[in-house]
């Protein structure tokens, strides 16, 4: 593989894989949200400044069945060229066939082309080896700068990467971040390493929480899954959030845990409710002795200081998943302690990296974005990777 930032692209044609899935209004496909437009805008613009020109391909919707107006990427087209400072932004109403391939030849340095939704053929999701070929003949460069989808094997985000000689392939700088920054917690680790999970469900984070008993010193596990842990060591927990099948889980990564020096931390304390509603009547309780009618829905200020002390003495932290129902302001305390810890040790320097929908989310809420080391855009990919899975599209860029 290349490096991005090496590589003079004047002249190339580079096919950049993005992940343009953002949400649209459904009656005027406007975008609402167009963080991950803007996330890759970087590696485009430097493409376009060496003197190269863009071809840009991505997924977008969840279409069943071929194409399908609401889930066109000629939406994006106009405000991507606004993103690119009024750049005019061609685009191919198919992502292979002879449209695309004569604009794609007829580009020149410094132009950009969007071709349609590569999901409209079956081929992209199963990764179809010929399918991918005929992507590949779009460009002579081959930039991969979508992590959302890097853990999946499918035609334009691994399969692709074989039609490339190994100097003409790379991550784009977006996804180098997203990369560097996990490799820096999972491989360049830098003890002690605090890992703070929280959330809904341990039956979801079972596998993160086993990779990183190899290489965490600690973990946090915050959430509505801490009552779990609580119930399976006896605990009484009233109506708080609870997997009954996973309680043995639960009991087995306490044993494994202890066997490998790893300490686990649970919150001592909680916020109770006698409802999962916003107005409901509050009141602390030990987390292991939570009176019948009432529930957890936030770590308790004991707990936010317990946990705050870890954070603080940490090299390297990973932060998945909130430890409360942040959404609502009586239980967003805890999550906003531990956004402050995580800040605080970052300023100390300490390494950061925050990924997972939700806590992505709360940090972003709470104005900590720039605070922390890394936000990871993969939701899904991030969880992967620390689940310590090899993700077929960074795998395929570096063979
Ligand atoms: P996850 O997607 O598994 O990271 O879970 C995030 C969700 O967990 C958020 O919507 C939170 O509201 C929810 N959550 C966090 N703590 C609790 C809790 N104690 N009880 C119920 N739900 C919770």
């Amino acid at each position: 593989m290349s490096k991005f930032s090496d590589f003079n692209f004047a002249g190339h044609k580079a096919l950049i894989r993005v992940d343009f899935n953002v949400p649209l209004d459904k009656q005027s496909f406007a975008i609402t949200d167009d963080t991950r437009m803007r996330a890759t805008i970087p590696t485009i613009k430097k493409i376009l400044g060496d003197g190269g020109s863009v071809i840009l391909m991505s997924h977008l919707g969840r279409p069943k069945d071929g194409p399908e107006d609401k889930s066109s990427l000629k939406h994006l087209v106009k405000h991507l060229s606004e993103l690119l400072g009024g750049t005019t932004v061609l685009f191919a109403n198919d992502c292979i066939g002879e449209q695309a391939y004569l604009t794609a030849n007829m580009l020149r340095p410094g132009e950009v082309l969007l071709l349609e939704n590569l999901r409209f053929y079956k081929e992209e999701e199963k990764g179809d080896k010929a399918f991918a070929e005929k992507l590949s003949k779009l460009g002579d460069v081959y930039v991969n700068d979508a992590f959302g989808t890097a853990h999946r094997a499918h035609a334009s985000t691994a399969v692709i990467a074989q039609f490339f000689p190994a100097d003409k392939k790379m991550f784009g700088l977006l996804m180098e971040g997203e990369v560097s920054s996990a490799e820096k917690v999972l491989h360049e680790t830098k003890k002690p390493f605090t890992a703070i999970i929280g959330g809904a469900k341990v039956s979801d984070k079972i596998l993160i929480i086993e990779n990183l008993l190899e290489k965490a010193t600690d973990i946090i596990i915050g959430g509505g899954m801490a009552y779990t842990f609580m119930k399976a060591q006896g605990g009484h927990i009233g109506g708080s959030l609870c997997e009954d099948d996973r309680l043995q889980t639960a009991t087995d990564l306490l044993k494994k845990a202890a066997d490998k020096n790893v300490c686990i931390h649970l919150p001592s304390d909680s916020i109770i409710a006698d409802k999962f509603a916003a107005d409901a009547n509050t009141s602390t309780a030990p987390s292991n002795n939570i009176p019948d009618g009432w529930m957890g829905l936030d770590i308790g200020v004991e707990a936010c200081g317990q946990f705050s002390n870890v954070i603080k003495r940490s090299k390297t932290i990973l932060w998945n998943g909130p430890m409360g129902v942040f959404e609502m302001p009586s239980f967003q305390h805890g999550t906003k302690a531990i956004a402050t810890a995580v800040a605080e040790a970052t300023a100390a320097g300490a390494f950061s990296l925050v990924g997972g929908g939700d806590s992505v989310a709360a940090v972003n809420q709470f104005g900590y974005t720039d605070k922390v080391s890394y936000v990871s855009t993969g939701g899904g990919a991030l969880l992967e990777y620390f689940e310590g899975k090899v993700l077929p599209g960074i795998a395929a860029i570096k063979e």
